[in-house]
């Protein structure tokens, strides 16, 4: 069978076809500019030329129609039928407190997914609009949605809960959630088959290092704790977020460079982490660019992020009293050589040796601890796509 999985942003929307006989990818596809000027559709095929289509857009609806004609296309297609697209795939954000793991999506779901949109306003409705677009163009296709929020859902309330009034919780659901559960998962797995070990052995931190950033404590395969919480703003900081603050900085920044909520947000969200630090940019090529060549706020921006990061291993090596391995994915994560090395130097407390040279290593699977490191430290490239296409395939 092959599934269709659909990650959909407000603008732009991601899409891999995948063969589940042999969990091939048989196409990665972006498109970008979607309702704006200069819509553009990029597909990738193993052995072929990168495809460009370059179309107006004028919404996910039509994005989509492009996304299966050019699956479908004699030359640049990889499949002859529509019919041949069994399931499809959805990424959904935000699941809430209801959806622990993955669901076939039906009419109570997209109600549930509607009254969640509240709690991830940028993230849920651009997932729906992509959902309703595909259930219009493929009605008999069956669809489910994987969150980035299920996989969290085992952990305890000690970790899940704010030091705020209850009600609060009870009343407006506000707890941590956890973001980027999908990824925190797939790696946590694929470093257990790594290992040759049963992952309900293992205590795992795993470091999903991107634009967005978190870190998760997976204690014996679930998550016990992760550093993002009621929405993807908490915890490390990042392209352009800030991370955990002190609370009282957004009154205090209201009240005396009288700020509206619009501008708090958009500073915190788009203008913060290593961006607002460094002054330079939010990719980290770019800063890390700019320190070697001198920049003393690019260094500092990367010094922030470095401890960061260091002082969320610590929480969840805490957490769980120990950890087995310490993985590293996503952009930086995956790629970023200097960066492992910053963050894995001034652990070996806690056993953790990083081997320089096995560290010397850019997007592909590795062991990257000295043989004697009583930590192993490695890298495993998320994968996102085929986790969603996974669940897609044994819920359908
Ligand atoms: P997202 O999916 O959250 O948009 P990615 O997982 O693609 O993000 O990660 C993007 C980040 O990874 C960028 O900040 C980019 O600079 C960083 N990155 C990618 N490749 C490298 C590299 N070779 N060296 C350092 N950083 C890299």
């Amino acid at each position: 069978m092959k599934i269709l999985v659909i990650n959909c942003g407000s603008s732009s929307l991601k899409y891999q076809l995948i063969d589940m006989s042999n969990e091939e990818s048989l196409a990665q596809g972006l498109v970008e500019r979607i309702g704006i000027e200069g819509s553009k559709l990029t597909q990738k095929v193993e052995g072929r030329d990168k495809f460009v289509l370059t179309v107006p857009m004028k919404d996910h609806k039509d994005a989509i129609a492009h996304v299966i004609d050019t699956l479908l296309d004699k030359v640049q297609g990889v499949i002859a039928s529509a019919d041949e697209i069994g399931a499809v795939g959805h990424r959904v954000v935000h699941g809430g407190e209801k959806y622990a793991s993955s669901v076939v999506i039906d009419e109570e779901v997209m109600k549930d997914l509607n009254d969640f949109a509240v709690l991830a306003p940028l993230h849920n409705p651009p997932n729906i609009i992509g959902i309703n677009a595909c259930k219009e163009l493929m009605p008999s296709t069956k669809m489910v949605a994987v969150f980035d929020t299920a996989f969290h859902q085992t952990m305890p309330e000690k970790a899940f809960l704010y030091g705020l009034p209850y009600e609060l919780y009870k009343e407006n659901h506000i707890r941590k959630f956890g973001f980027h559960g999908t990824s925190h998962k797939y790696v946590a797995y694929r470093a257990a088959e790594m290992l040759g070990k049963d992952v309900k052995d293992l205590k795992l931190v795993t470091c999903h290092l991107g634009n967005g950033a978190s870190v998760a404590a997976v204690n014996g395969g679930i998550s016990v704790d992760t550093s993002m919480g009621f929405t993807p703003l908490e915890g490390l900081l990042m392209g352009t977020r800030s991370g955990d603050i002190d609370p009282a900085i957004i009154p205090y920044l209201m009240d005396v460079k009288g700020y509206s909520y619009e501008e708090v947000n958009n500073i915190l969200n788009k203008k913060s982490g290593v961006l607002g630090l460094s002054g330079v940019s939010s990719d980290f090529r770019d800063i890390e660019d700019a320190a070697e060549a001198g920049n003393p706020r690019a260094k500092l921006a990367l010094d922030v992020f470095h401890y960061r990061v260091k002082k969320y291993i610590g929480y969840f090596v805490a957490a769980m009293n120990g950890i087995d391995a310490l993985i590293f994915t996503a952009g930086l994560g995956e790629n970023g050589v200097e960066t492992r090395a910053e963050i894995a130097t001034d652990l070996e407390f806690f056993g953790i040796n990083l081997d320089k040279e096995k560290n010397n290593v850019r997007g592909k699977e590795r062991i990257i601890s000295t043989d004697d490191s009583k930590v192993k430290i490695m890298v495993v490239p998320t994968n996102e796509e085929l986790m969603i296409a996974r669940d897609t395939l044994a819920l359908i």
